[in-house]
Parts: structure tokens; sequence; C-alpha cells
């Protein structure tokens, strides 16, 4: 089995993104990024972006939230209220009092340095005590893509990768996992990812003729 996740969202690939995924009656998590919905820098119109979070509520994913700014790892002093302030997001959208499921900014990291809380996590991601401290889990993946690397041709590329991927997950008894963007955080990679809608197209596709189902995280 898969579980196809998407961080960063929403943007301007969600909502062809969600075309397929119903076409496909396939469920999904969206790990949402506070900013992409509350501010929009990705199309000037909050309205819009939150319309499209509450479509793919109601066409049965799941919402998750991402944190508000996707900081980076060693700004981890500023993470707790960045990560509250993105779960308000989610649970104004959710209209749930719940917390919703979290997904780290780039995932879990390498601590790098000492830092100020001693020896407490020291050597794993300063960020992991943060998330501890506030009472929540990080939902990672089996494997992620660098699909906000890609370009518009690459769909196929990438669909290849996602097959090869659950195969070997397959072969080792486990479900997997699969970490893709239908946005970005504001960097040089833009906020564009047709290459991850086609891709996710092929493999729904080739899933259907293995006969692999979806789930979605967390169970
Ligand atoms: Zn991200």
């Amino acid at each position: 089995m898969f579980a196809l996740t998407f961080d960063d969202g929403p943007g301007p690939s969600t909502e062809a993104l969600l075309e397929v995924l119903r076409a496909a009656k396939t469920r999904a998590t969206f790990f949402l990024l506070g900013r992409n919905v509350e501010e929009a820098p990705w199309c000037g119109d909050p309205a819009r972006a939150r319309s499209l979070a509450l479509r793919a509520k109601r066409e049965g994913h799941v919402l998750g939230n991402h944190s508000y700014s996707h900081l980076r790892p060693d700004r981890w002093r500023e993470f707790a209220a960045d990560v509250r302030r993105g779960e308000a997001v989610v649970r104004g959208l959710l209209r749930s009092k719940a917390p919703g499921a979290f997904r780290l900014p780039y995932g879990i990291r390498r601590g790098q340095h000492r830092f100020a809380l001693g020896s407490i996590g020291e050597r794993l991601d300063p960020r992991l005590p943060v998330i501890a401290s506030l009472g929540i889990g990080h939902q990672h993946w089996t494997s992620d893509f660098d699909d906000w690397t890609l370009r518009p041709g690459d769909g196929a590329k990438l669909a290849t990768k996602m097959i090869a991927h659950v195969a070997k997950c397959e072969t080792a008894g486990l479900d997997a996992v699969l970490d893709l963007h239908d946005s970005g955080t504001g960097s040089s990679f833009g906020y564009e990812r047709p290459a991850t809608v086609e891709g996710v197209r092929l493999f729904l596709e080739e899933a259907g003729r293995r006969g692999w189902k979806s789930f979605t995280v967390p169970r």
C-alpha cells in the first residue's frame, strides 16, 4: 500500500492535482503551509487559497500542518510559535480544536551544533525537542523525490521513481509514504509543480494496474 503526501501547499498546481486524485479516486494528505493559505503569495488571493484547501477537505483529503513560514532548522528558537501559527490556520479550515497532523519543514535534519537546551537532543534536529514540548509528533516519509526541482516535462521520470520506491517497500514488507510537493516556499524553485501533477497521474495509473491500494497518514 502507499500513501501520497503533499507539502507546502496550496499553490498554482493544487487544483490540477485535486483533479488527478479525484479521477483516480485516491485520497491524500496535504501538509499545508499556513502562509500559503493566509497570505497566498503564490497568487495574491487568500480567498482562492482558502477555497482550494477547503475543496481538498471536502473531497476527503486529510489536512495537516507544515508550520506557518517554513523556517530553516537553524531558526529553531522561533519554531514553536511558527508551528502554533500554522496549526491555527489548519484548525480554522477544519473547524476543529484538534491540532491535526504535523510535518516538519525539511523533514528531520541532523543537529549541526550544540544549542541552548544543553544535552537534550544535542545530536538531533533541535526542532524535535521543540515539537516534543508542544506535545506533537512529526509524520515522516519512506522517501522524498526532490520533486520541487523538476522541470515541467519530468513527470514520467518522477513516476518511474515513485513506482520503483513502492515496489522496493513492498519487497521489504513496508507500506510506502511518499513525500511530494504541490507548491513552494517562495524560494527560487517557484510555486508551480506541473511535473508532480503529471508524475502522480502516471503513478496512479500504474498503481491501479498493479493492484496497489492507497491509505492516508496519519493512519
Ligand atoms: Zn516543505
